[in-house]
């Protein structure tokens, strides 16, 4: 019986050309990793600054294995606040320049603890259409109605605040670097439009924590909005290179989510181990400047180079480089032909990205060489044109 649906679903997935499956890799992150026994260059993860396999995060975490042992052994509220947890919030919320700051499990589970304590069914959540599935995920915990406003049409997102009650709790939730399309969303526009409407600003910095901003803390610290955006929300699985996320805010706004964010309160604590990583990672991005002029340079070339050869790029500023191909299958079949050439570059599909819009998602590392780049240009070049 079960078996059944089960078939009947995965037949359609496969014929719609959505079907995915998981790709095994055999060695650590980084911008060459083997697949199948082969090398190949890696063009589609998130560790922008190659963290994720760095020698002195990996010694950071050892001696935190020496220190505190492998799991926290509770919850947060219970006996696993580690000192090691009691560091990392401090030092991002220094990076931050905010008062505090909290540490989830992860970006996931940040956003749907974060977002559900923050409104209940009563409430209005105003969410740009391309905002990550964890925020929608948040939304629907927390039962409040959901506005998905176009994305970055501020004008959309206006009507919608003018055509909601006054008396209403408002909550603006979006994505600082947007993850399918590596854009940026409008921050200016967005803290005028929350100040007079009267309503809470969240921003998903995943993408732009590492990334962007003079000291690395993301697209609010590079345009000087730490004291307008009240919810600062960040991942440290990406350019961070280790696992788990934050919160960054005031004061009563972290003793807030201590109390009421349910995947916060009831999960175990982060690995103490990994807190101790992450701090040494955010230690790197605070004085490392040079690498990230190096990540935005490397992304710059190479979006100007595809868009040479014709490429639709969309309004990508950032190491995300979205490639539209638009039909699903194509896009498999291209990243398909890019494996065979040793480039590992994932196909994005429906429901990940809208109806005919499906694309290479090319994310740009701060340790590819320019040969490494001229090498993805000149198989995009071979096989597409
Ligand atoms: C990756 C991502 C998350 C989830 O973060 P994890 O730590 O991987 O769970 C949340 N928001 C955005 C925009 C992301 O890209």
């Amino acid at each position: 019986m079960m078996n059944d649906f089960l078939t009947t679903d995965l037949n359609v997935l496969e014929q719609e050309h959505r079907y995915r499956q998981l790709r095994e890799v055999e060695s650590p992150m980084g911008r060459v990793i083997i697949r199948d026994g082969k090398e190949v260059l890696n063009f589609c993860s998130n560790d922008y600054l190659g963290l994720a396999n760095d020698p002195r995060l990996i010694v950071a975490a050892q001696q935190g294995l020496t220190r505190y042992g492998v799991g926290s052994g509770a919850s947060r509220l219970v006996s696993g606040h580690m000192t090691a947890h009691a560091i990392l919030e401090h030092n991002i919320a220094q990076l931050k320049s905010t008062e505090a700051a909290l540490v989830f499990s992860t970006g996931y589970m940040a956003n749907c603890g974060i977002i559900s304590a923050l409104v209940d069914r009563d409430d209005v959540v105003f969410s740009d259409r391309l905002n990550h599935a964890s925020i929608i995920d948040g939304v629907i915990l927390s039962r409040a109605k959901l506005e998905r406003y176009p994305h970055v049409d501020m004008k959309a997102l206006e009507d919608l605040l003018k055509g909601t009650p006054i008396t209403k709790r408002k909550l603006i939730v979006t994505d600082s670097v947007f993850s399918m399309d590596g854009d940026c969303a409008p921050l200016h526009e967005l803290v005028i439009l929350a100040k007079k409407y009267k309503a809470m600003l969240m921003v998903d910095e995943a993408h732009g924590f590492g990334v962007l901003g003079k000291n690395g803390a993301g697209l609010v610290d590079q345009l000087g909005l730490q004291q307008d955006v009240g919810i600062q929300m960040g991942t440290l699985s990406k350019a961070a290179g280790c696992f788990g996320a934050y919160v960054a805010g005031s004061t009563s706004l972290i003793h807030y989510l201590i109390n009421h964010a349910r995947s916060f309160i009831y999960t175990t604590a982060l690995p103490p181990a990994i807190a101790e990583a992450a701090n040494c990672a955010i230690d790197i991005i605070r004085e490392n400047q040079e690498q990230r002029t190096q990540l935005i340079d490397n992304a710059t070339y190479l979006r100007l180079q595809l868009n040479a050869l014709g490429f639709n790029t969309l309004q990508s500023t950032t190491p995300i480089i979205p490639i539209i191909v638009g039909d699903a299958q194509r896009a498999v079949a291209l990243s398909q032909r890019l494996l065979e050439k040793g480039i590992f570059v994932q196909a994005i599909r429906p429901p990940t990205v809208p109806e005919g819009s499906s694309r290479l998602r090319v994310t740009v590392m701060a340790t590819h060489t320019r040969e490494d780049l001229d090498y993805f240009i000149q198989c995009m070049k071979v096989h597409t044109l």
